[in-house]
């Protein structure tokens, strides 16, 4: 026996119901008296907080326990129930997961992303940069009220929210919010009577105020890194401000190539320099000289990648620690007839033996020529070679030969 009903009454329920028939009366119960659902039913909103009084006393076992032994007296002296209880609101948006309103208010205002662009020069010594930036700060006048003090009053539609619930109900206890921003505050959730409006900000509540921020770049940072400025972002009255956040993006340097804590270069050599040695000088991002050295007897491959150790980047945090530079070699050819037919047969005699080929008449030969990637085959002159055989390949003239 329990001492009273009330609140199985509220949820139109017996006594001796179980969880799943409280959940499906509070359920629907929830659902027709919600104030949004109400809003010219001032009632229902009372109603809505009995209905969710009732569901979460009974629901918890310690305190049905209590409320049945008790009554609503015994809970009211808070006889060990324990925890207190949720706002109505708190509880719907609890029991249909609806990303509520109320409950989830930001607390933070919005981070401003800004990029900067740094030299490598910059990321390989380090360095630092003024960043001029807007952004809003409370207005002094008003102290971010944007009136006169009692001239700010709750907008009535979105009871202050700035925000407009609408449910619906898509199926069989399956409820669907809608949110949008209130249209007769614009979302700000109060008003201001334009007589009363400070003249200092127009009722905006924050100005445009200029800030110069230091970025300090430090060795080694990287394409995309991020550097914060905690709390000078956008002030907004009520909100932490949030966040002003930089991220680096390095400029294309003209001769190396960053990739992550090693430097890319390419460096050409002539077919000499290839074959004899050679020496080159090299201006490091900070300005020294280095002098890079291939001894005779190294020969140097087009295509060759060799490597510098401790001449990349510093790495971030520990920038006496350093990359390696990537030298990606060309080597240079001369041109046609750079030498005389006579010095070639002495520089013959030099170089590594050609390979011998006999050539017998049964052969034919062929033209080679400059290749150009835009120009297909002529495959009218394969026919013409086709169709009449005794030609020869003399009389092609000047075509490609594709046999
Ligand atoms: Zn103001
Ligand atoms: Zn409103």
């Amino acid at each position: 026996m329990v001492k009273e009903t009330k609140l199985y009454d509220i949820l139109s329920v017996s006594s001796s119901a179980n969880d799943s028939e409280l959940k499906k009366a509070y359920r629907k119960l929830a659902i027709k008296y919600h104030p949004d659902k109400n809003p010219d039913d001032p009632t229902a909103s009372e109603k809505f907080k009995e209905i969710s009084y009732a569901y979460e006393v009974l629901s918890d076992q310690k305190k049905r326990r209590i409320y049945d032994e008790g009554g609503e007296q015994a809970l009211k002296e808070g006889s060990g129930g324990g925890g207190g209880f949720h706002s109505a609101h708190d509880l719907f948006d609890m029991f249909f997961g609806g990303g509520g309103s109320r409950s989830r208010q930001p607390t933070k205002g919005k981070d401003v992303v800004h990029q900067l662009r740094v030299s490598l020069e910059d990321m390989y010594n380090g360095a630092t940069k003024r960043l001029s930036l807007q952004k809003n700060v409370i207005c002094e006048k008003c102290n971010g009220r944007g009136g006169k003090e009692g001239a700010v009053s709750k907008c009535m539609t979105c009871r202050g929210t700035g925000i407009q619930v609408k449910i619906h109900q898509i199926g069989p206890g399956m409820m669907q919010q809608i949110q949008s921003m209130c249209r007769d505050c614009e979302g700000k959730g109060e008003r201001i009577n334009a007589k009363d409006r400070c003249k200092n900000c127009h009722g905006k509540k924050v100005m445009k105020q200029s800030k110069i921020l230091e970025v300090h770049v430090d060795k080694g940072m990287n394409e995309g890194q991020k550097v914060v400025f905690h709390g000078e972002g956008d002030q907004e009255p009520g909100l932490e401000a949030g966040d002003v956040v930089i991220v680096l993006v390095e400029k294309e340097h003209n001769i190396f190539h960053r990739q992550n804590e090693d430097l890319l270069m390419k460096l050409e050599v002539n077919i000499t320099e290839a074959l004899c040695g050679f020496s080159r000088v090299i201006k490091t991002l900070d300005s020294r000289d280095i002098v890079v050295t291939s001894h005779p007897g190294e020969v140097i491959k087009h295509g060759d990648i060799k490597c510098v150790h401790g001449e990349g980047m510093p790495i971030y945090r520990d920038p006496f620690q350093k990359g390696r530079l990537i030298l990606q070699f060309k080597v240079n050819f001369p041109d046609n007839n750079w030498i005389s037919q006579e010095n070639i047969k002495r520089l013959e005699k030099l170089l590594p033996t050609k390979e011998h080929v006999d050539i017998d008449e049964e052969m034919e030969e062929v033209n080679l020529q400059e290749y150009d990637p835009n120009h297909r085959s002529n495959s009218s002159g394969r026919n013409a070679y086709d169709e009449d055989d005794e030609d020869g390949p003399q009389g092609r003239g000047m075509q490609c030969q594709t046999h």
